[in-house]
């Protein structure tokens, strides 16, 4: 069936004038329809097809690469972009430089995992420099899932017994004047 909410092609040519940089998923979701419909009526409003690659644009997807929030093929990655994944791929097959550097972030990223600046604490949960973790063959990057500070105090027992004297010691002496 049809969506009701798509609009004509005067309606949307206005609509894509007046936000020309929002990203057709978001249309698409707003017009309940899909992705390829908002193209085409985007080429029948007489806008250059997305087709052609934007290097700033592949620059952006592969700079988000290099972060390591995103992988190549999570949606959030395109989100706020004009393209999608598949657009994308098209381009790093249209430009060999485009997969190229794809490749290099994703190298980058992988390298990193088995040697990264810092971890968190699977313990405190706390994000720490690496230093503070033993050395260990067990995981990749050869570190100790649980920090110095939770291996010398066990689930932070001693801090929990002392803490609890001190209420009580607090609580006597209230009862006590
Ligand atoms: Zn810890």
């Amino acid at each position: 069936m049809p969506s009701r909410r798509i609009p004509s092609v005067e309606e949307a040519y206005k609509l894509f004038n007046d936000d020309p940089y929002k990203p057709l998923s978001h249309w698409a979701d707003e017009w309940e329809c899909s992705h390829e419909r908002v193209r085409q009526l985007r080429e029948q409003c007489g806008f250059p097809p997305i087709s052609s690659i934007d290097h700033g644009i592949a620059r952006i997807v592969i700079d988000r690469l290099y972060s390591g929030k995103y992988s190549l093929t999570v949606r959030d990655l395109y989100d706020d972009l004009p393209i999608g994944l598949e657009k994308f791929m098209t381009w790093c097959k249209e430009d060999p430089a485009i997969w190229l550097g794809v490749l290099h972030a994703q190298q980058y990223i992988k390298e990193k995992s088995w040697n990264p600046d810092e971890k968190q604490c699977t313990k405190c949960g706390e994000l720490q420099k690496i230093d503070r973790f033993g050395k260990t063959q067990k995981y990749k990057d050869g570190r100790q899932k649980i920090c110095n500070n939770c291996v010398q105090n066990p689930s932070g027992k001693l801090e929990e017994i002392q803490k609890k004297k001190e209420k009580l010691e607090q609580l006597r002496q209230k009862l006590d004047n």
